[in-house]
This record gives C-alpha cells, sequence and structure tokens, in this order.
C-alpha cells in the first residue's frame, strides 16, 4: 500500500516524538553539546579568516602582525579542539544513554509480544533492530544539531559574499545549486538500495542464527551443503547489494569532486578578470577562496539533513514497530492476583486454532482437580501440546474458557498464571549457564538447598556431582553438554524449585535408555499427590501410574477414565494400547 504524504508526514512526526520522549532524558549532555558545537561553528568560521588574514600578513611583509594573526589562530584552534572534546564527549553520552534505554525497551517489549506473533518471525527481525537500527536512532539529535549549526554559519558566510561582490555570490549560488542536484540524486538512489539492504540484513541474521542454533541437526541431517547454499546466496547478495551502495556512493563523489575541481578553477578564471577590471580586491578573493568548501556544502549539507532523516525514519518505524503494539500484539492480562493457587482448573468448550483457516482445538472440555495426575494421550498432532500451550496463556482461546481455581484466566494477571504453572517440555530449553543459574534465572533468591533438594527429586543431584564443578559447570548452548534425559531432569528440577502447584509435563518421545527413564519417572512419581500434574504420556508405564486419562482426538477429548476402564470402554484407547503393545 502506498502511503500518502500526510500519513508518511504523521508517521515521521510520530517517530521524532517518540524519540524525542528518550532524548528528554538526557537534557544536560544535549545542552553540552549544543552550546559546544555553536562555538565550534562560530570558532570554525573564523578560522579561514585568519588563515587569509595571515597570508595577507605574509606577502605584505607585516612580520610582527603576521605572530600576533599567527598566536590568534593557535589559540583559536586549540580552543576549537577542546570544543570538539567536549562536544564529542557528550555527544557519546547523549547516544550511549539513548540506546540503553531504547534497546532495554525493545528487549522487555519482546517478552511481551503475542506468541502467534512471534511464532511468524525471524529473530533477525529482532537482533536486527535491537542492534543496528536503535544505532541510527540515536545519532538523528547529534547528526542534525551538527548540520544545523553548520547550516547557521554557513548562510552567514554566503551573506558576507553577497556583501562583498554579487557576480562571485551569483558564481557561489549556481555552483550550490549543481552539487545540491548531484547529492539529491545520489540519494534517491541510495536510498532505494539501502531500505532493500536492510531487509535483506535482516532475513541474513535470521538464517545465520538458524544455522548457529540448529547446526548439530544441519550436521547428523547431512544439510550441510544445502544450508550453504542457502546461506552463500544471501551472504554474497547483502555483500553486493552493500557494494552497490558504495558504487553509488563512489560514482557520486567522483562527479562531485571533477565538480569541485572545475568550479575552483572557474573561480580562478573569474577572480582574475574581476581583479583586473578592479571590482575586487585580491584580499576579498582570497578570504572567499577560502570559504568556498562551506559555501558550496550548503546546500549538500541540507540534503544530508534529509537523508539523515530518512534514515532515521526507517529506523525508527522499524525500532517502535516492536515497542507499538499495531504491528506486534502485546500480551494482555486481567487484574486479579492469585499469590497461590490450589491446582483446580478446567476447559469449558475451548475451540482455537493457530491460523484462521483450521481450529486445532474443537470444543474441549474438562476438569482437573487440584492434586491429581491426569495423562493426555492421543496420536500426534491431536493437540495435546495445545492444551498446555493454552492453560499457560501462550495464546488465547477463539471462544470458550479456561479457568484456574474457578476463575476465568483471562482474568489473572501474568504472575498469577505463569508464575503459577510450569511446563516441561519434550525439548526443554536449558539456558547456556552454570546449572546453578538455570535456576536463579527462573527464581532469584532461591538457595542452594533449595536447588539440590529439587535436584534430588529430579534424580539428577548425583550426575551433576560427579561433574569436576558440580553445580556451577557450564551446561553449554541450549544445554547441549547434558543428554536428552539430563536436560528433561533439569527442566523437572527447575520446575519443582519454582514451586509452581501445577506441573505440565510433555514425556519425551526420543528412545530414553531405561535408566534415564526410570529416572524421570521416579522424579515425576515423588510429585504425585504433592502437585497438580498434567502428562503429554507417550509411554504405559506413565499412563497406568497415572489417576486419569484423557484421551485427545482431533482436538477434542473423545475418552475420560483409568487405564482399566478405558480400555474396557474406549475403542480410540484400545487401539492406542494395543499399538503400543506391539512396539
Ligand atoms: P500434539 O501435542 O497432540 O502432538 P500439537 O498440539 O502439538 O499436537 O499440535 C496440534 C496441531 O497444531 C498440529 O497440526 C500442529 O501442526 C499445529 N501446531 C502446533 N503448534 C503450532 C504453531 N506454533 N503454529 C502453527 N501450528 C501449530
Amino acid at each position: 500500500m502506498v502511503k500518502s504524504k500526510k500519513e508518511k508526514f504523521d508517521n515521521a512526526w510520530n517517530n521524532l516524538k517518540k524519540t524525542f520522549y528518550y532524548a528528554k532524558k538526557q537534557k544536560k549532555e544535549f545542552i553540552i553539546y549544543f552550546i559546544a558545537n555553536i562555538l565550534l561553528a562560530f570558532l570554525g568560521a573564523i578560522v579561514p579568516l585568519l588563515s587569509a588574514n595571515q597570508l595577507l600578513k605574509l606577502t605584505d611583509g607585516l612580520l610582527a602582525d603576521l605572530l600576533i594573526v599567527s598566536t590568534t589562530i593557535l589559540i583559536v584552534e586549540i580552543s576549537v579542539n577542546f570544543c570538539r572534546f567536549f562536544a564529542r564527549k557528550y555527544a557519546q553520552i547523549f547516544t550511549r544513554e539513548i540506546l540503553k534505554h531504547i534497546q532495554i525497551d525493545i528487549a522487555g517489549e519482546l517478552l511481551k509480544v503475542e506468541t502467534s506473533d512471534l511464532d511468524k518471525k525471524s529473530s533477525g527481525v529482532f537482533i536486527d533492530r535491537l542492534v543496528r537500527d536503535t544505532g541510527r536512532i540515536a545519532d538523528i539529535f547529534l547528526n542534525l544539531n551538527l548540520s544545523l549549526t553548520d547550516l547557521v554559519t554557513n548562510i552567514g558566510i554566503l551573506f558576507a559574499i553577497f556583501v562583498t561582490n554579487k557576480i562571485l555570490f551569483i558564481y557561489y549560488v549556481l555552483g550550490m545549486l549543481i552539487i545540491f542536484y548531484l547529492e539529491r540524486r545520489r540519494i534517491k538512489k541510495y536510498n532505494v538500495l539501502d531500505k532493500h539492504y536492510r531487509k535483506s540484513a535482516e532475513a541474513t541474521t535470521g538464517l545465520i542464527g538458524e544455522l548457529v542454533r540448529g547446526i548439530r541437526d544441519i550436521k547428523v541431517l547431512n544439510a550441510g551443503d544445502s544450508f550453504m547454499r542457502r546461506i552463500s546466496q544471501k551472504i554474497t547478495d547483502i555483500n553486493q547489494e552493500r557494494y552497490e551502495m558504495s558504487n553509488v556512493l563512489r560514482t557520486y563523489r567522483l562527479f562531485t569532486g571533477s565538480v569541485h575541481d572545475i568550479l575552483d578553477f572557474f573561480y580562478i578564471v573569474l577572480a582574475i578578470f574581476l581583479i583586473s577590471n578592479n571590482f575586487i580586491e585580491i584580499s576579498n578573493v582570497v578570504i572567499i577562496y577560502m570559504y568556498k568548501g562551506r559555501v558550496f556544502n550548503l546546500l549538500t549539507i541540507m540534503s544530508q539533513v534529509m537523508e539523515w532523516f530518512k534514515d532515521f525514519n526507517l529506523s525508527a518505524s522499524r525500532v517502535y514497530e516492536i515497542i507499538d503494539s499495531e504491528n506486534y500484539k502485546k500480551e494482555k492480562f486481567g487484574t486479579k492476583h492469585l499469590k497461590k493457587i490450589k491446582g483446580d482448573f478446567e476447559f469449558k468448550d475451548v475451540y482455537f486454532g493457530y491460523s484462521n483457516k483450521k481450529n486445532v482445538l474443537n470444543g474441549v472440555s474438562f476438569k482437573v482437580k487440584h492434586n491429581e495426575t491426569v495423562s493426555f494421550v492421543g496420536k500426534s498432532g491431536a493437540g495435546k501440546s495445545t492444551i498446555f500451550s493454552l492453560l499457560a496463556r501462550l495464546y488465547e482461546p477463539s471462544s470458550g474458557s479456561i479457568y484456574i481455581d474457578g476463575i476465568n484466566i483471562k482474568d489473572l494477571d501474568c504472575d498469577s498464571i505463569r508464575g503459577n504453572i510450569s511446563i516441561i517440555t519434550q525439548n526443554p530449553y536449558i539456558f547456556n549457564m552454570t546449572i546453578r543459574d538455570n535456576f536463579t534465572v527462573v527464581k532469584e533468591n532461591i538457595t542452594d538447598e533449595e536447588i539440590v533438594k529439587a535436584c534430588k527429586m529430579a534424580k539428577l543431584h548425583d550426575y551433576i556431582m560427579s561433574l569436576p564443578e558440580g553445580y556451577d559447570t557450564l551446561v553449554g548452548e541450549g544445554g547441549i553438554t547434558l543428554s536428552g534425559g539430563q536436560r528433561q531432569r533439569l527442566a523437572i528440577a527447575r520446575a519443582l524449585a519454582q514451586k509452581t502447584e501445577i506441573i505440565l509435563f510433555d514425556e519425551a518421545t526420543s528412545a530414553l535408555d531405561n535408566e534415564t527413564q526410570e529416572g524421570i519417572q521416579q522424579a515425576i512419581h515423588s510429585m504425585k499427590n504433592k502437585y497438580t500434574i498434567l502428562i503429554i504420556a507417550h509411554r504405559l508405564s506413565t499412563v497406568i501410574n497415572s489417576d486419569r486419562i484423557l484421551m485427545v482426538d482431533n482436538g477434542k477429548i473423545v475418552g475420560e477414565g483409568t487405564h482399566e476402564e478405558l480400555l474396557k470402554n474406549n475403542k480410540h484407547y484400545k487401539k492406542l494400547y494395543n499399538l503400543e503393545l506391539k512396539k
């Protein structure tokens, strides 16, 4: 959809306002930076005047005066250096603080984005925006200020030329227009490429993320070659795009550089004509000549400001898109707070689909009493994990309701739900930290005794103690140094340490060795009757040990009872049981 001019303006204005919100917090630094810049602009503007004067004193042989002018230049130049030092220092503090605030906000907002919206995005979208785009936002105020102070002094200089000599003034204005025209064309070309480049960079970061995270599977699947082909294509493309961007820069620099040289030459020709016809004094020609760089760049600065602004606007739109709710919907919770729940819950006629096209749950209803252990069985894809995700409110039902302790979860706040429910997935995410920190990250004030107790219950303590560094062992990215069974037991221990009332456990389908299975079974068994435990069961032993079994088929509960009851009355269960027996 093509945006109208007004929409574009509103969007840019909103981006500025949002950035101003962050800049406001850094008022002091900005003011110091601003003052240092004004001084810089002023001192910078008088240097060519003094230099020209120096040249004239030299040619006139006024050596004492030359010394005075040179001393003045020295003082001015040293002051320029100091001003530049302070301007840079405070600019850097200013940028650091703005960056920090925006980046922390994005990271925080990311946690609030609805799971369904996260499912659709690649990690590159977030990483690139958090790392690259925020930098460009932070630069805008500095760039704008720098250019505006330059602009003001340069207009002053142009005015001085106008007063000194109208012909040279017209000559400068013409030169400015030529350079401005070239610069505009360059920016236009460059921006089109830049927009495309950022999209490609985002996709490449995402793919590199996949490579890093999936490297073991890629190796085992022997998919290295095909992955490399994709990744090399992306890397080749973005580097080509970057090259094309620098191509535009290089070519236009060649043009503008040559145009500057030609303008210089004709300035001299014009000056010769003016001097020989007594239209101007030599000293004025020299002074005006010394300012030429600044004057020619007057319009270039203006177009640069426009370029920076476009650049800023592009980045700001990408960043604020995450912070705002329109494109990335934020999770909404109720306000009721339950400090400790009993652990009863109920699904009442729940319908849900990940997309509008197809429902995954088709009217699920069941009740679970606190401290019950209930197993869910059914074919893969029947909707069992989805039931778990809905209970933890990772997704919202499209209709129907879920109650915890009789309260609709729509009315409960985040802590009441997620602080009281733990999910142990088939492939739990173990953070790349020490074993101890995997506990402290979910419960900050946990004691060592509590960690050890949880690990003992999860039948993991002995293994941890056999490691040279015990609880201080680093587990590697995704807990790679642990076996599948150990990762699940660590996740169980983490859930136990959280002391949530409801524990949802997705039993690993992968063939764990008997000892590991036994360990996990024992861990679950030790939690029985103390917690409300829901298990997605893949093994008979688990099913038989649970208080009740719910049979899920095609997003519906099609049977409910104990193992014996279901075996007698439920054809779906009987079929599944026979299949399992055959295995
Ligand atoms: P089960 O746990 O019984 O094996 P799931 O609840 O995981 O089944 O999946 C039910 C259906 O929902 C499957 O068809 C699956 O492909 C789909 N599904 C699961 N997770 C997602 C998701 N994040 N996005 C889209 N579809 C999903």
